[in-house]
């Protein structure tokens, strides 16, 4: 059964949703359309309920996940940090040897 099959109270077609929340971390299910507070409360489950290996499998692999991209992002800001130093230690280096190069030629003349 396809999503737009399922009516809420209201009469009108549910959206399917997933939970991530420890005991049903992946499991789809049916909500009303209309924003929290103003909905009609219906509330169904798509998907099967999981079996206990799962639902204690999946959290401990969510968490890993979690934890892999708070890395993952310190190490990309940490990176593009060099890369800012060194093009910017590299550009005064580049500006000093230029400037050095333009009083030889002028001593020369
Ligand atoms: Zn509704």
């Amino acid at each position: 059964m396809e999503s737009n099959e399922v009516y809420c109270y209201c009469g009108r077609r549910t959206k399917s949703a997933t939970s991530w929340t420890a005991k049903n971390s992946g499991r789809r299910f049916w909500v009303c359309l209309k924003p929290k507070g103003k909905d009609c409360g219906f509330f169904g489950w798509h998907d099967p309920e999981m079996c206990a290996r799962s639902k204690e499998v999946i959290p401990g692999l969510l968490c890993k996940l979690n934890s892999l991209e708070k890395k993952q992002k310190v190490e990309r800001r940490a990176f593009i940090f060099v890369i800012l130093v060194s093009s910017f230690v590299y550009w005064i280096v580049y500006a000093n040897l230029g400037t050095t190069t333009r009083k030889g030629n002028l001593e020369v003349l």
